[in-house]
């Protein structure tokens, strides 16, 4: 066999290899078709709708009313337009909106993700989030996400929010741009008021990238609470040239009652 021969029919086998391999994986595919199940419950799906979740969880879902802060999204009781931190404090962010109060169902999705070993679940509440900025009009140019600090990402694994803002971006065709890091370690946050816990994460973020100038950031996280992180990122964005921020958190804590300001109180591991 000549040496053009021999090399013709290398390709030759190499295209048949190929085109062998997919024949092989659909049929897999078509023979054991992929089991779909809730991302709530894991009750089995018939249908692989848009969110991964079964009728019943859809209906269950805590999804954050009418009644919110018009600054912060956070859930109201009364008819106030804002809820008592924006009446009191101005933020750095333009607005922050969520699908879901951080309660019962809502509460375990983010649990699953964050310490459940379910990572696949960031995928369905990215798909909410992204209705829910859509529904709301926000607007930005770029998707950026809360940080952790190296040895926090370490512990975990990954970066619950940026593996929301990984879907957020694919399905709004935003570039997702890494530009915040976490100097600080602020582990000890969850045992604070919400005052110490401004005061703790001052100058906990910074911006490290320059393609945020004169662009509107949409900044992604899990929780809203206290608002202090979203504040504080939003700061450093703002610090580095960034025109506007607006936040996406797939949850937001519900206002507390005068009789239950004490943040202690609020069962959020935050970071
Ligand atoms: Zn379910
Ligand atoms: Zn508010």
């Amino acid at each position: 066999m000549t040496d053009v021969k021999r090399e013709r029919l290398k390709t030759f086998m190499r295209g048949a290899g190929e085109v062998l391999k997919r024949c092989g994986a659909a049929c897999v595919d078509a023979l054991y078709p992929e089991e779909i199940t809730c991302d709530v419950c894991l009750a089995e799906l018939k249908t692989r709708g848009r969110y991964r979740v079964c009728a019943k969880c859809l209906d269950e879902l805590p999804y954050v009313g009418d009644k919110i802060c018009l600054n912060c999204g956070t859930p109201l009781s009364d008819e106030s337009d804002y809820c008592n931190r924006c009446q009191n404090n101005e933020s750095s962010f333009k607005l922050c909106r969520a699908p879901f109060e951080y309660r019962d169902l809502a509460m375990k999705m983010i649990y699953d993700l964050k310490f459940g070993g379910k990572k696949y679940v960031a995928e369905t509440l990215a798909a909410f989030m992204t209705d829910t900025f859509l529904k709301e009009g926000m607007n930005a140019d770029i998707v950026c996400f809360v940080p952790m600090t190296d040895k926090e990402v370490k512990k975990r694994g990954f970066n619950q929010a940026e593996l929301l803002a990984i879907q957020i971006a694919d399905r709004l065709n935003m570039p997702l741009l890494p530009a915040l890091i976490k100097r600080k370690d602020t582990s000890e946050q969850k045992a604070l008021n919400a005052r110490d816990r401004a005061k703790n994460l001052e100058g906990a973020y910074e911006c490290v990238l320059s393609q945020v100038k004169k662009r509107n950031i949409l900044l992604v996280d899990d929780i809203f609470t206290t608002g202090a992180t979203s504040n504080e990122c939003a700061k450093a964005l703002l610090k580095a040239g960034a025109r506007e921020v607006s936040v996406l958190t797939a949850a937001v804590t519900k206002q507390k009652m005068s009789f239950e300001q004490d943040d202690r109180l609020v069962s959020n591991d935050k970071k």
